[in-house]
């Protein structure tokens, strides 16, 4: 397949034509070349470490979550220019998928890091809407201990994966967390990246939201309505999406 094939198949899978998004996201193949693709790869950033690596290892199609199109001072325009650039010398396209990525419901990175979390066999509703449409879940109908929740998400953050019966011990502290909401948690939002629409949270009667990083001021509102935040990496968090969506056109054949 030409990457132009391959990310129309993407944007079927992922149906992309159903979402607005923000305007630097530009869902879709953001650099082309003219051979056929062998071999896929994924990385959350478009970076030029994650195109340069891409490069070396042969990726010729990237799938990505944040593209190349984010920011538009002189300063963006320059590194753009230096991506794209390095991209083409090495023929790796570059496709990107951002809300469409994040609200999947088999693939998508919110579904991904419930079920990382070990809460996949829980009653689950969609929540978190962006740009009018849900792209997380919330989770109900269980008891959840906010300790036992934050050791979860630690474990997310570890890279290799330590073999069972590490200790995880240290891990804990780089997950940000605000708790002031109960220490057993019943209904959690679980919605990945940058997340901190309170008005959703409140509306929805949560009183725990899983994501991966949101601003200062948030937080001290999170505190003072008593709700718990449990804020694991904007990257950490956002994994799921692009491994799932690259594995499973790998699965399909090129
Ligand atoms: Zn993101």
């Amino acid at each position: 397949m030409t990457p132009r094939e391959l990310a129309r198949e993407c944007d079927r899978i992922l149906e992309t034509k159903k979402f607005r998004d923000y305007p630097g996201a530009r869902n879709g193949l953001q650099v082309t070349h003219n051979k056929l693709v062998k071999k896929v790869g994924w990385a959350v950033d478009a970076d030029i470490e994650s195109i340069r690596k891409a490069g070396k290892e042969k990726v010729d199609f990237l799938v990505v979550h944040h593209g190349l199109f984010w920011g538009s001072s002189t300063l963006d325009r320059k590194i753009r220019a230096k991506r794209i650039g390095l991209a083409k010398r090495l023929g790796v396209a570059i496709y990107s998928s951002h809300l469409p990525l994040d609200a999947h419901p088999e693939l998508g990175n919110s579904i991904g890091l419930l079920r990382a979390l070990g809460l996949g066999k829980s009653k689950c509703k969609p929540f978190g809407v962006a740009m009018g449409r849900a792209i997380g879940w919330k989770v109900e109908g269980g008891r959840w201990r906010l300790r036992d929740l934050v050791n979860r998400v630690a474990l997310l953050r570890c890279e290799p994966r330590p073999s069972r019966g590490s200790s995880f011990a240290g891990f804990a502290t780089r997950v940000r967390v605000v708790a002031a909401g109960p220490v057993v948690c019943r209904k959690i939002g679980i919605v990945t990246g940058g997340f901190g629409d309170l008005d959703q949270v409140v509306k929805a009667g949560l009183d725990t939201l899983i994501t991966g990083e949101t601003d200062y001021p948030t937080e001290v509102k999170a505190r003072e309505l008593g709700i718990n935040l449990i804020l694991g990496g904007h990257r950490e968090t956002e994994v799921f999406g692009v491994g799932g969506l690259a594995e499973r056109i790998r699965v399909r054949g090129l």
